[in-house]
């Protein structure tokens, strides 16, 4: 039996992942105010985060998202399969890579230029130009051609084109810390890419989507002195889709995103336990007072992060945080820890367990009193 029968047999309805594609929605369109007319590239790698790259694609398209955006090609072929015809673009390669089927299926592809050759016979073989953003590293050291390579790559860019194999649609870059706005290495990599950018036109080429913003990015660039350095002509948006902030001190709401994932079960456990009981691994967590510890079946063998401790557990019509270590499939919170939901800024929708069934073992009508 795999894993995934295992889970299965164990019930899928008492532990899932329950996605809100209206959030999604709601979202896009909050995103496209705040990029003030520019394109919006939706980005859903990694299976739209983890809440169904299909699904996502097709409400994101729907609230009026321009392009979508994917790591593999694959993921962009997968779309493609799925009947998705929007723009895609596709920007981490691989020798595993088909770049023959991502210009045949118009899968437009980031170009840092190790792969130049592969696109270009591609392109032969299609019989078509292949659509290219060209990528440039200014300094967040992973794809992208560095400021040395750049001229050579614009060189040999702008023969392709000229030879009807390249079209070169976009030139992007990718920023290290946007997430922390006070850091000055974002202002520096947008002078960078600007002066890239400057080189690519100045080498006979013509992009019309020049981008770097990523959600933080996106988010903090009202707060800049120069905005429109930051959006460009299109932004690519991945965390803000789901409704996430990346800020370690802003939430959701503060932007008016809607988080669109909850995870979901049925409380396991209820316990009352004395002051200074210890809970989990490591014991870091030991209780205030005597109080009540309710045992949630979800730990990070099913995707809440392991350094998740403190996040919000709704239960009922309260919020409790996870109380020490996150195991890997239960977590504990602490009833004496409770808050209303809307009292606090950090009431994501990351979590959400129902009060125990009456009768269950070791949660009996007495608990419900206190859920
Ligand atoms: C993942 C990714 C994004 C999206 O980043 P978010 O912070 O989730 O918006 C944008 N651009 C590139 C190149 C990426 O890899």
């Amino acid at each position: 039996m795999t894993s995934e029968q295992n889970r299965q047999a164990a019930g899928p309805s008492e532990r899932s992942a329950v996605v809100d594609l209206a959030a999604v929605q709601h979202n896009v369109g909050r995103l496209l105010d705040l990029a003030r007319g520019r394109t919006l590239i939706a980005v859903v790698k990694a299976d739209a985060y983890g809440h169904g790259a299909p699904q996502v694609a097709r409400a994101a398209l729907a609230a009026g998202a321009h392009m979508l955006g994917t790591a593999h090609v694959a993921e962009a072929l997968a779309l493609r399969a799925q009947g998705i015809t929007a723009p895609v673009l596709a920007w981490l390669h691989t020798a595993a890579t088909d770049f023959n089927a991502a210009v045949s299926q118009d899968v437009r592809l980031g170009l840092s230029g190790g792969e130049l050759d592969l696109v270009l016979d591609a392109a032969r073989e299609a019989g078509r130009p292949a659509v290219v953003h060209l990528k440039f590293d200014s300094g967040l050291g992973r794809n992208g051609a560095t400021p040395a390579q750049w001229p050579r790559l614009l060189e040999r860019v702008r023969r392709a084109e000229s030879e009807g194999l390249l079209t070169v649609e976009g030139v992007f870059t990718h920023l290290a810390v946007a997430d922390e706005p006070t850091r000055p290495e974002t202002a520096e990599q947008l002078a960078a890419f600007q002066d890239a950018v400057r080189a690519a036109r100045e080498a006979g080429l013509n992009p019309t989507l020049v981008h770097a913003a990523n959600t933080p990015g996106l988010l903090s660039a009202a707060d800049l002195p120069d905005p429109d350095a930051m959006l460009l002509d299109a932004v690519r948006v991945g965390l803000g889709l789901y409704g996430l902030s990346p800020f370690a001190d802003r939430t959701p709401q503060e932007f008016g995103l809607v988080p669109a994932m909850t995870l979901r079960t049925r409380v396991a456990n209820v316990k009352d336990v004395p002051a200074g009981a210890g809970v989990s691994y490591g014991l870091t967590y030991r209780t205030e007072g005597p109080t009540r510890l309710v045992l949630v079946p979800l730990g990070y063998a099913d995707g809440v992060p392991r350094v998740a401790t403190g996040a919000p557990v709704r239960i009922g019509d309260r919020i409790f945080p996870v109380v020490g270590r996150i195991a890997m499939d239960q977590c504990v919170v602490d009833l004496s820890l409770g808050r209303p939901v809307g009292a606090g800024a950090g009431d994501g929708r990351a979590l959400e367990s129902a009060p125990p069934t009456a009768g269950r073992d070791g949660a009996g009508p007495e608990a419900d009193d206190g859920v």
